[in-house]
């Protein structure tokens, strides 16, 4: 009686990227080589690997640090409202007149919440 050997112990993944150098890295998903030719996201460094890890709009970040910004919006957008609605609003319905840095930064906000409506041109 013969003992059969797999060799599915020494498993090897190839780098996705090039097909050819082995992961040297345990989590690393492209090998050392691939990695530095590699785009990196903006926000935490980590090498944009097409289908692994690219965002869905390609804008300098992987995945994951797009998808919590994405996830963040809508509190970012309700904090902002809030703090109009405490401040400058308040002033406004006081008759308080606004300086020009708090007329330029509330412009500026209603014209990101005119973009979150869809409205802005
Ligand atoms: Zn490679
Ligand atoms: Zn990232």
């Amino acid at each position: 009686m013969t003992t059969k050997k797999t060799s599915s112990a020494t498993v090897r993944k190839l780098c996705p990227q090039c097909g050819e150098h082995l992961h040297t890295r345990a989590n690393a998903s492209v090998c050392v080589c691939c990695e530095s030719k590699l785009p990196h996201c903006k926000t935490c460094g980590s090498a944009i690997v097409a289908t692994i890890n690219d965002s869905v709009f390609g804008d300098g970040e992987c995945n994951g640090c797009e998808y919590r910004r994405y996830k963040l919006q809508p509190e970012f957008a309700e904090a902002l409202d809030r703090l109009l609605e405490q401040t400058v609003d308040q002033d406004l319905a006081y008759d308080i007149e606004l300086t020009e840095g708090e007329k330029e930064a509330r412009a500026k906000s209603l014209a990101v919440f005119e973009k979150l409506d869809g409205n802005a041109a």
